[in-house]
């Protein structure tokens, strides 16, 4: 009998260039590079620059800069190269293709015209969940007669109403979910021709072959709703580990707008990635 090795560990960081990093950034990678090094495994960057519209170029240099003064270190990715280039996602769209046809030909998602005005309208009783985003009230669903001709259109994946997506977070413990209520149908590919970021990362970290997924718990919503593309297309799920988010002084969390907390400012103050480890780190615990 032959036993194989369970895969190596490999793991990744997914920023994207949106704006500078922020403490709250670097204790999340911070988390899954110590991860990464206590399995003994790899560890990779994903630049993730889909939306054109919110990205600009000086952030993608102004980040890289930042985690490598923070004492990041990656085997993989934009400028280092390796087995699964490229690692910036605005060139790998036809992986982001090849995956909307599987899904068109599964039948798992439908064409939507609504905007996100015309979904807050129709909610009457708006129930936005954990991550703000409204449960999508089924008016393209439910209308077989939908003419998409000319006209501008998301595509959008119909989630199993009523079924219970579960998974154990490594850090979180056991998460329950349920399709339609906690979350509703949802955006896999936008009205202006860009893979949502759902989609993306589900069929970058499948393809990378990443093991284990570690991020902030913001996006324990976004797994449930991962999984069950995983489940469409095919692939095997990852591992998860969702870290506690960085609060502010007013217990707000962190966003790029706290630029007085972005790893910029805080170099530009004389701070240390030492002396920001060991004062906003120290408690964490490495699962
Ligand atoms: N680019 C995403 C973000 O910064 C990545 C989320 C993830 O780790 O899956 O929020």
């Amino acid at each position: 009998m032959t036993i194989s090795a369970p895969p190596k560990y490999r793991g990744r960081l997914a920023p994207s260039p949106t704006g500078y990093l922020h403490l709250g950034h670097a204790r999340t990678f911070w988390m899954a590079q110590e991860r990464a090094r206590q399995n003994g495994g790899e560890l990779i960057l994903r630049n993730e620059d889909l939306d054109s519209t919110r990205f600009k170029m000086e952030f993608v240099d102004a980040m890289i800069e930042d985690m490598r003064w923070f004492g990041f270190d990656w085997s993989e990715g934009p400028g280092v190269g390796g087995p699964f280039a490229p690692y910036n996602q605005s060139e790998r769209m036809s992986f982001y293709r090849a995956a909307l046809e599987k899904l068109v030909a599964g039948d798992f998602i439908y064409p939507c015209i609504c905007s996100r005005k015309d979904i807050q309208a129709a909610t009457r009783a708006p129930h936005a969940n954990d991550d703000g985003e409204p449960i999508y009230p089924g008016t393209c669903r439910n209308n077989s007669k939908l003419k998409i001709q000319n006209s501008k259109f998301a595509w959008r994946f119909r989630v199993p109403d009523g079924e219970t997506i579960s998974f154990q977070d490594l850090n979180c413990g056991e998460q329950i979910f349920f399709a339609g209520k906690d979350f509703g149908d949802f955006v896999v590919w936008r009205g202006d021709d860009v893979p949502a970021y759902q989609l993306a990362c589900v069929v970058d970290d499948a393809a990378m072959q990443i093991t284990e997924v570690v991020r902030g718990a913001d996006l324990l919503v976004s797994t449930a709703r991962q999984i069950l593309l995983y489940r469409a297309l095919g692939l095997a799920v990852p591992d998860f580990f969702h870290c506690a988010l960085m609060l502010d002084a007013q217990g707000e969390r962190l966003a790029k707008r706290h630029d007085s907390l972005s790893l910029r400012e805080l170099r530009g103050q004389g701070a240390t990635p030492e002396s920001l480890r060991q004062r906003h780190f120290a408690g964490d615990s490495l699962g």
